[in-house]
């Protein structure tokens, strides 16, 4: 997986200082409105056009709740946190 570089923020739930982002499988460079996933935490974020981090809307988070894909990275997330 491909990390970028993405402007310093932290984590709208635990406060964790976030400078990277990834996604497996891919090397594309976040975009406003991705999702993402805090790795610490788990806390699920979209990133702003200018790729600071903000909470899901609730059509967001409606869309997102039966994901495959952000579920798969939920477990890969808790696997590698053991
Ligand atoms: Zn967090």
């Amino acid at each position: 997986m491909k990390m970028v570089d993405v402007p310093v923020c932290k984590c709208l739930a635990c406060g964790c200082h976030l400078d990277q982002a990834g996604s497996p499988g891919s090397e594309a460079t976040p975009i406003g409105g991705d999702i993402t996933i805090c790795f610490k935490c788990g806390h699920l974020m979209a990133f702003t056009d200018s790729l600071m981090l903000r909470e899901l809307t609730e059509p967001e988070q409606i869309e997102i709740a039966g994901n495959g894909y952000m579920l798969r990275l939920q477990k890969l997330r808790a696997r590698m946190l053991q």
